[in-house]
């Protein structure tokens, strides 16, 4: 925090202070200078609850404004949220999720537009939206500060539910019924989110168009510059692995030379079992802020649907993979129980699609490819955020192309 820039500081009723600055590298910083924003103190010295208070009265502070998306209800207490998070989350009062961006970008945000659209549409499968804290720079520029929306009761994302239930199958302790009864519809509601994506709304007024050759190749380049990433930050026996599966890997990508047309749309661009909350009510999606290695023109710009298909089944897969590297069960079993999620996952979403009448938005040969690119963006994940991951890259490619 030394070579902060202090830009702004928002007080906080309750005495808490806000600061937002940036790095003060110096170069660039119109482009894509990133503001940190820096809570004094954390839960339970009433900056998060400041925070809402102040959503809730929606007067501007300065350069500060406050974006309401629904009646936000009164809540005051603070509890943490303490599961693996790459933003800060708190519940208020019980009522309330706060979740403050403590490395947020310039510029358009999917967390600020996506929920306004997708309660607009009436999509019911998400914690309410409330609203959003937004602080301008001098030039217009928006960035999202924080964000609210409705706390869901015993919520627990997939990486805790999901998984337990593959863990106790493979142990002799979940049935058959219970271990593959969520995916049918985990996959219904991708489904239905996207066909919420695909309505118009005030905010998203024509959200679906349907690119040419070019557009697609763009997605090809996308998915070779994932490889190289991948090629390049992977050393190691998992590095060789890689670079003997390349040819394999370069090949499944041709498969965009032969996609005439295909939809792209809005979506969610960080699908996975971790942002389906199981919780009382029943299961919802969350975390809207687009996929978090890109930058902000990228993760509000249109894409492939096909892509959060890809990632959600991935994320499936990764379960997996995780149980396998935990030496979980045999790994017959473990590729029988992906295997068979992954199809049902895939199963429901088209069939959720199809009800919507919104078929055309599932263009299925790009599937596998982007698959490939996901385990290709897992590697450069691992190498950059997390190094322990690296192995369930590695397996999944071994799986994938034995
Ligand atoms: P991040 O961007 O930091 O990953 P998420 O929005 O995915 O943040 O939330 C992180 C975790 O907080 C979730 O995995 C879930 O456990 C919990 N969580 C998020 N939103 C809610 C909510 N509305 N109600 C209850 N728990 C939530
Ligand atoms: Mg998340």
């Amino acid at each position: 925090m030394t070579d902060i820039e202090i830009l702004d500081v928002l007080s906080l009723p309750g005495g808490a202070e806000l600061t937002l600055g940036r790095d003060g590298h110096g170069i660039a910083i119109d482009t894509h200078a990133e503001a940190e924003v820096a809570i004094e103190g954390g839960a339970g010295r009433g900056a998060f609850e400041g925070l809402l208070h102040l959503l809730r009265a929606g007067e501007p502070q300065g350069a500060f404004s406050f974006l309401r998306l629904s009646d936000v209800p009164e809540a005051t207490g603070e509890r943490p949220i303490d599961v693996d998070q790459s933003n800060r989350s708190v519940v208020v009062g019980d009522r309330v999720v706060v979740k403050v961006f403590p490395r947020t970008t310039r510029g358009p945000q999917p967390a600020l537009d996506l929920p306004a659209h997708l309660a607009e549409v009436g999509f019911g499968a998400m914690p309410t939206p409330f609203g959003a804290v937004i602080w301008t720079d001098r030039d217009g520029t928006p960035v999202v500060v924080a964000t609210a929306s409705a706390y869901l009761a015993g919520a627990r994302d997939g990486w805790d539910w999901y998984l337990e239930l593959l863990l106790g199958w493979l142990a002799g302790e979940v049935d058959d019924e219970t271990t593959f009864e969520p995916a049918t519809p985990v996959g219904e509601l991708a489904g239905a989110l996207h066909a919420a994506l695909a309505t118009a709304s005030s905010v998203l007024t024509s959200p679906v168009s349907f690119v040419d050759e070019e557009a697609i190749l763009g997605w090809k380049t996308r998915a070779e510059v994932a490889l190289d990433e991948a090629l390049a930050l992977t050393g190691g026996e998992e590095g060789e692995r890689l670079r003997g599966r390349e040819g394999r890997i370069r090949s499944a990508f041709d498969v965009f030379d032969q996609v005439p047309t295909a939809a792209a749309m809005r979506i969610h661009g960080d699908l996975h079992v971790g942002q389906i909350l199981r919780w009382d009510g029943g299961d919802a999606v969350t975390d809207f802020d687009g996929n978090p290695l890109a930058p902000p023109e990228v993760r509000v710009a249109r894409d492939s649907p096909v892509r959060d298909v890809a990632s959600l089944v991935r994320s499936v897969d990764h379960m997996g993979r995780i149980a396998q590297r935990r030496g979980a069960g045999s790994v017959e079993d473990i590729e029988r129980w992906v295997e068979r999620s992954r199809a049902l996952v895939v199963e429901g979403y088209v069939r959720s699609l199809d009800r919507a009448g919104q078929l055309s938005l599932f263009e299925p040969t790009l599937l596998f490819p982007l698959e490939v690119a996901q385990v290709c963006h897992e590697y450069a994940y691992a190498a950059r955020y997390l190094p322990s991951w690296l192995r369930v890259p590695d397996l999944a490619l071994q799986a994938i192309f034995p």
